[in-house]
């Protein structure tokens, strides 16, 4: 259908009907993203090294390890024990796998949960479908958001529940792994002198485990205290992840950074310090909350498969499946953009739509949403120009959105101040505070919520030495792009798996994905040791076949690529290939189905007798 051919009743980019005109809209989102792109793009941060290197010391641990160097062989070697690594581990648990070793840095189970313990930190994706294995353990959460601390209490819980603990080696890092293939294993360094060869070796590190800091010209001259999110210093703001600061009571405090993070811990820090400066460079859209308590009653009632068919109709809603979102079980905002999406084609009659016009009415919902989002700041914040100056312009999608009830009301407050930034971020800091347009302002404290180098974790881009067959490393491998198969294996890396979002599909709830790769690397496993084989590896013709389907189904994203800056799209310069499989994780996971259901497994079992030679045999 044509422009001409639409009836103006049916036009879905008709202003009058629209009540704003989309061009204009389009215009400002332009206009503010270009005033946020830097040259520097991603370099502009700065690793937490020199003068912050304290960042790598553990706060929650008071003393080294008591034990010595191992020198032994496991069967699975799992390096990070946040939620991927504990899904691993309960998957091949439930398959029988006895000897499973964990190596973690931190003191403890939990990955981003144990690191992230700054006040008010909460899931942002309902508790009841974010916790995996709830029915395996039999847990419900005491809210639909729940606390950081029960979170990783929790994950405590799956390690207990599935004998994780026992081989566990806690604040120790790997320092170097490499395939020996005399021994068919991997050899496996730590920086406690550790020795282990391991048959299998599974890498989940977390895309948010490396901080990173602003390179904010004189940052290291501030004569105040510092510290990120991720490494809250309860020792000088006192209190816990409940609030109590009661050392900030004197304190003026400058937050930076007003992501997911800075809106969770901005309330608590309303509350308690003598005064909060929160300076901002992109708002976020931060749209209802509406936490509750569980209902025991509702709880009581859930019966057996309800925890999977919650989470995938939470995945479907998201993704237009109609008949999902007729029956949403969550329930909450994350869906809300989905369903504008479905009124606007409804209204602009959907049949007849041309690829093209669904891009648009992709476009329109997505300008409604934020009118929403917009609209619900003018209806929170008492003074108009903070208001304006909270509203978020681009589309609801080029960063993750957050949810929250206090963080708007907080600026109703006389003690706190936003020092928006227009864009251009802190332009300097001197010993006594943030410059912002010219004002210094003077503060004791400054809490960088500046986030995380994403993905930098990744075996491939840590810097770890990791040496597959005839020493080659993965950066190696990848230099030409990424080279896996499904985002887990590579050519030359036998027995090598790699968690996380690359080369495979991704979903806003991230546990969900890193249990569907966990299912999958546990069944590798499990039928490789079941068939004999000598080792898991794609040959480098399924890799290649991998690589050229991702290049079909990730491509380009060109909303993406007109985004405000931010880590989705590479701080704005990105014109990447993404590297995630579409449409969608719920499209992934069933395609990994099939691919065990159809014995993919034997197209990566090498046996005794053969070997995957360099050309790909
Ligand atoms: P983000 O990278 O999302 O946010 C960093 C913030 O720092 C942005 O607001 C950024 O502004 C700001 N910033 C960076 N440099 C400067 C500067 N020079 N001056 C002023 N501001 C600056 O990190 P987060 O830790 O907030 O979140 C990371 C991810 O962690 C989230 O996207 C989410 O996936 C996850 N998360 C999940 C939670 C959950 O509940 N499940 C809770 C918290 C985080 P700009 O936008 O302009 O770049």
């Amino acid at each position: 259908m044509t422009n001409e051919d639409r009836s103006p009743a049916a036009d879905p980019l008709d202003p009058v009907r629209l009540g704003f005109d989309p061009e204009e809209v389009r215009a400002r989102y332009r206009a503010e993203r270009d005033r946020r792109i830097r040259p520097d793009g991603s370099n502009q941060y700065l690793a937490p090294t020199g003068d912050f290197g304290y960042y790598a010391v553990d706060p929650y641990v008071d003393a080294e390890p008591d034990r010595a160097p191992l020198e032994d062989d496991v069967e699975v070697l799992i390096v990070g024990a946040g939620f991927g690594g504990l899904l691993a581990g309960a998957r091949l648990r439930q398959s029988g796998f006895d000897s499973i070793r964990m190596v973690e840095k931190a003191g403890d189970v939990g990955g981003t949960w144990y690191w992230n313990r700054y006040p008010g930190v909460r899931c942002d994706i309902e508790s009841y479908i974010y916790l995996p294995l709830l029915e395996e353990l039999g847990y419900v959460p005491s809210e639909k958001y729940a606390r950081g601390e029960e979170i990783r209490q929790y994950t405590r819980s799956i390690a207990q529940h599935f004998d994780l603990y026992r081989d566990a080696c806690f604040q120790t890092e790997v320092t170097s792994a490499s395939w020996d293939e005399s021994l068919r294993r991997w050899r496996v360094t730590t920086d406690r002198g550790d020795n282990i060869t391991a048959r299998y070796a599974i890498f989940s590190s977390g895309p948010f485990s490396r901080p990173k800091l602003p390179g904010i010209p004189g940052i290291d001259t501030f004569r105040g205290h510092t510290f990120h999110t991720s490494r809250w210093d309860y020792s000088y703001t006192g209190g816990d992840q409940t609030g109590g600061m009661h050392g900030l009571a004197d304190k003026r405090v400058a937050v930076v950074g007003t992501g997911a993070t800075g809106i969770q811990c901005v309330p608590a820090l309303a509350e308690d310090a003598a005064h909060l400066y929160v300076f901002q460079r992109t708002p976020s859209v931060v749209d209802e909350r509406a936490n509750r308590p569980t209902d025991p009653e509702w709880a009581a009632g859930l019966t057996a498969g309800w925890h999977e068919r919650r989470r995938n109709n939470f995945l479907a809603v998201l993704g237009g499946d109609r008949a999902e979102q007729d029956r949403d079980m969550v329930a909450d905002r994350w869906s809300d953009l989905a369903l504008h999406y479905r009124q606007v084609a409804e209204e602009a009659g959907e049949e007849e739509l041309t690829e093209q016009e669904h891009e648009l009415v992709r476009e329109i919902a997505d300008f409604r949403k934020m009118n929403q989002v917009r609209e619900r700041v003018d209806s929170l914040v008492e003074d108009p120009e903070t208001a304006r100056a909270l509203q978020p312009w681009y589309r609801y999608e080029c960063k993750r959105p957050t949810f929250n009830d206090e963080y708007y009301p907080a600026f109703n407050r006389p003690d706190v101040t936003l020092v928006d930034t227009g864009g251009r971020g802190v332009e300097r800091i001197t010993e006594r505070g943030p410059v912002s347009h010219g004002v210094e302002y003077e503060v004791d404290c400054i809490v960088f919520a500046t986030g995380f180098q994403v993905g930098g974790s990744h075996p491939a881009a840590s810097g770890l030495p990791l040496h597959g067959r005839d020493g080659v490393t993965l950066p190696e491998h990848f230099s030409g792009g990424m080279r896996t198969l499904h985002g887990f294996t590579s050519h030359g890396f036998p027995n090598l798996f790699c968690m996380g979002p690359s080369q495979n599909g991704v979903a806003p709830n991230f546990t969900h994905v890193l249990d569907d790769q966990a299912t999958h690397i546990a069944a590798m496993i499990t039928e490789s040791a079941k068939r004999g084989a000598a080792y898991v590896e794609p040959t480098a013709a399924a890799e290649q076949a991998w690589v050229d389907e991702m290049r079909r189904k990730a491509g380009v994203d060109s909303a993406l690529d007109e985004c405000t800056p931010g880590y989705y799209n590479n701080e704005g310069h990105s014109s990447v290939v993404r590297s995630f499989y579409r449409p969608d994780e719920l499209e992934f996971a069933e395609l990994l189905r099939r691919w065990r259901a159809e014995d993919g497994f034997a197209d990566v079992l090498v046996y005794p007798a053969e070997n995957h030679d360099s050309d790909g045999s």
